[in-house]
């Protein structure tokens, strides 16, 4: 999918509102609008990528700083000790409904493995 047609381009543009919990140059993180834990928060990167495939060797910077975020958030809202679930969903068979990249940052209740 293309950049024009991304709820979270718009976001990051400022064109659709979003609760929005934390930025920096390249990153931007914002409460999920259908949370399926007490926290769940979006970490996604300024740059449109739509899939994980999409990624190559110079995005290396960019997801090492996706997940130093989320840690920091994580931190910050009191989930570093109890534990805190970090998942990328790409394409289909992963449940991926929105296609520029984002990882979940859950916490604030029991999650179970395998995921389901
Ligand atoms: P995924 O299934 O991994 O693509 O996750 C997409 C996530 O985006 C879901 O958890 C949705 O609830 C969330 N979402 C969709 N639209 C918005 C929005 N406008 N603001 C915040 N979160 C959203
Ligand atoms: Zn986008």
């Amino acid at each position: 999918m293309k950049s024009e047609n991304c709820i979270f381009c718009e976001i990051i543009q400022g064109k659709r509102p979003a609760s929005i919990i934390h930025q920096t140059d390249r990153v931007i993180a914002f409460k999920d609008i259908r949370p399926q834990a007490p926290i769940h928060i979006l970490v996604i990167p300024k740059t449109h990528i739509s899939t994980l495939n999409d990624l190559t060797p110079e995005h290396q910077d960019l997801i090492g700083e996706i997940f130093l975020v989320a840690k920091e958030l994580a931190q910050q809202l009191g989930l570093a000790e109890k534990g805190y679930r970090t998942v990328f969903n790409c394409n289909r068979d992963a449940g991926q409904d929105v296609y520029h990249i984002h990882l979940h940052l859950l916490g604030g209740r029991q999650f179970y493995w395998p995921p389901g």
